[in-house]
């Protein structure tokens, strides 16, 4: 690596479905300047468009399966190699499976850079069905609320954009949360010991409101970018 060019904080974001990702990825950006980069949502702009790999991964999403690795991994090596990135991402929702963590450390070793944390957020499962089922997104900007956690100042206008069309993801439905839930626990959680081992994790507990836990990661890449 170049020792004279900084390289790019890139930090990873980990936990269930519903821990908050989303909400503190934009959070991270804002603070630090950094992209989200969320496979998520690129899928369903993908579905969204009709374009072959969304039209591949549109049922899936639904039953809450995971989508294979090689459309995601397609998917997010185009995402990573567009301009923005180049000062740093925070993957939120990526890598999900050990063979996506292993082409991301080949991708990011092609492009002479690393992950610089990987921070899990930790939550009690009986948490999440309870916030997925009251969250909704401005469409305009994409900011995220909650029907009890985070309304907007002025019922149904976004206090981001003052946009009025709010919606609602089509798995966020007690019955899909529950499949995506085992697909964490069977295939994402083993990744906490993947970045574990290579001395990258870090955990915070992500059941306290999102003000505080938005203070703790921030105090935690602080660190892992001093
Ligand atoms: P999310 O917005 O991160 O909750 O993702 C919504 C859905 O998109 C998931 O339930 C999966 O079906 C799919 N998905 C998102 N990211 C990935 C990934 N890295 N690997 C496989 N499937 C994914």
């Amino acid at each position: 690596m170049d020792a004279s060019r900084v390289s790019p904080v890139n930090l990873i974001l980990l936990g269930p479905p519903g821990a908050g990702k989303g909400t503190q990825a934009r959070m991270l950006e804002d603070r630090f300047g950094l992209v989200q980069l969320s496979t998520g949502d690129l899928l369903r702009a993908a579905v969204a468009a009709g374009t072959e790999a969304g039209q591949r991964a549109k049922a899936v999403m639904e039953a809450g399966d995971l989508v294979s690795d090689e459309i995601v991994i397609a998917i997010l090596r185009d995402r990573l190699s567009q301009a923005d990135c180049a000062g740093g991402v925070i993957l939120d929702g990526f890598p999900r499976t050990t063979v996506q963590a292993e082409a991301l450390d080949a991708l990011l070793f092609d492009m002479d850079q690393g992950i610089r944390a990987a921070i899990s957020l930790e939550v009690e499962d009986q948490a999440m069905v309870e916030r997925i089922s009251g969250r909704f997104t401005c469409a305009g900007c994409g900011e995220g609320y909650h029907d009890i956690h985070k309304t907007p100042a002025v019922a149904g206008v976004c206090d981001k954009c003052g946009g009025t069309e709010m919606t609602r993801r089509a798995d966020d439905n007690a019955e899909t949360v529950a499949s995506r839930l085992s697909a964490y626990h069977a295939q994402t959680a083993p990744l906490i010991d993947y970045y574990d081992g290579r001395g990258v994790l870090a955990r915070v507990d992500a059941m306290a409101e999102i003000d505080v836990v938005a203070q703790e990661l921030s105090a935690v890449v602080r660190q892992a970018t001093a």
